[in-house]
């Protein structure tokens, strides 16, 4: 590394700190022109990101599956990665579960909350069936329009296999991909840069808006949601991925830092894309073909966070209205929580509308939703980290499983290890 170089880690550190000050001062003095500035600078962040997603998703994923080359290459690849997010999204439910019945947040919690908004109201009966058939995109580009991440994977899957199909005759389309993918890591490379800015000026502007004050009655409720995630992210899965790959699970947190972050701040899977994908190919060394399949997957269906987050609302809520739940209901709300998750798209507080598929399974009141609005905000930036860290653990995991080899020391650089 050469002098005077700070490490990603660092900066980002860096940037959450100088933001959190900058929002705690903004918060206290009302300096709303500071507020407005921050949110400027942040958004410019987010958009950016948001922007590289569609783009670096097509192109890497077309390369990726390209270059595996064997459907069932890919589909051993796919078979192992839906297992690790089942299993990992069970886990977090019945974490979840077992927390709430232990804790019991919402004993006594007064039912005075916020209405809930007509958009929530109209998820009612909405199906999963609904959300799995439309992996399949009827228009391919109005799905890269809409960053419709499920789709852009199924396209870059169809056109990857195509190119392979087509041999020679595809040869410049293939070079064509290859070129893009270069240039849109070289982008998302370019935007890592800014990113504890970006990080640093979101997270001012939250707490500058908000502070802290609305987090107080919802206190208890909150600790265990928080507990929960704690465990998932410092014990669950790092057992599991030192089980499995024999690595130290805690340097990895420690380089994945800037990952975590930016989930954190931007409270959205699919826009910490390009930091995540950028990073788990630059820092950690794991191959584009595993990165560019299991992240993008990763950010739209395993959300170990999410899933233990709606668990825990739903029986707080029932707790809250003095309903009480068998052993029965309890497994209906394990399983509709694991669906629920796999459903939730990786956007901000997405997780609020599609507990509605719980609360209806079990028979509970949607305007229940209403008492635990004031803190969705922060849950969901919590709870969008251990998504996202649940993908990172689950591509270096799938990596290993592929004969990858992965060194965190920092004796080697990671970028040579696995090239194609
Ligand atoms: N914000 C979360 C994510 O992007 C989804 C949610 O609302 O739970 O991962």
């Amino acid at each position: 590394m050469p002098k005077n170089k700070i490490s990603p880690v660092v900066s980002i550190l860096i940037g959450i700190g100088v933001g959190i000050l900058i929002g705690i001062l903004a918060h206290q003095f009302q300096l709303e022109t500071l507020i407005s500035i921050c949110g400027f600078l942040g958004q410019l962040f987010l958009r950016l990101l948001r922007m590289l997603v569609a783009p670096l998703i097509l192109a890497s994923l077309t390369v990726g599956v390209f270059s595996t080359g064997s459907v069932s290459r890919l589909g051993k690849l796919g078979v192992k990665t839906m297992a690790y997010f089942i299993a990992t999204t069970a886990i977090a439910v019945a974490l979840g579960i077992l927390l709430v019945n232990l804790i019991r947040p919402g004993s006594g919690v007064s039912l005075l909350g916020q209405a809930v908004s007509e958009e929530i109201a109209r998820t009612q009966g909405m199906r999963v069936v609904d959300l799995l058939i439309k992996i399949v995109p009827t228009n391919p580009f109005k799905a890269l329009a809409e960053t419709d991440v499920l789709g852009i994977i199924f396209i870059a899957i169809v056109l990857g296999f195509g190119l392979v199909a087509l041999g020679e005759k595809a040869s410049g389309l293939r070079e064509f991909f290859l070129s893009f993918d270069h240039l849109m890591l070289y982008l998302t490379s370019a935007l890592m840069k800014v990113a504890p800015i970006g990080v640093g000026a979101l997270l001012a502007e939250i707490i500058g808006q908000m502070g802290f004050a609305p987090m107080l009655p919802l206190a208890k409720y909150m600790l265990t949601v928080f507990l929960g995630l704690v465990i998932q992210t410092f014990v669950i899965l790092p057992v599991i991925l030192w089980a499995f790959t024999g690595l130290n699970p805690y340097r990895f947190i420690v380089k994945v830092f800037p990952v975590m972050a930016t989930a954190f701040s931007t409270s959205s899977s699919n826009a910490t894309l390009p930091v995540s994908m950028g990073t788990m190919e630059k820092e950690i060394g794991v191959s584009e073909k595993v990165v560019s399949f299991v992240l993008p997957l990763g950010a739209t269906i395993n959300m170990n966070g999410t899933a233990l987050y709606e668990a825990v609302a739903a029986i707080f809520i029932a707790q809250a209205y003095g309903i009480d739940l068998s052993f029965a209901q309890q497994a209906v709300i394990f399983l509709t929580a694991i669906l629920a998750a796999i459903g939730t798209p990786g956007m901000p507080q997405a997780g609020l509308f599609t507990m509605v598929i719980i609360l209806e399974a079990v028979g509970l009141p949607i305007k229940g939703i209403g008492l635990i609005l004031a803190v969705d905000r922060v849950l969901d930036m919590m709870r969008t980290v251990v998504n996202v860290y649940g993908d990172l653990t689950g591509a270096v995991i799938i990596a290993k499983s592929e004969g990858e080899k992965i060194d965190l020391s920092g004796r080697k650089t990671p970028a040579i290890l696995n090239r194609d």
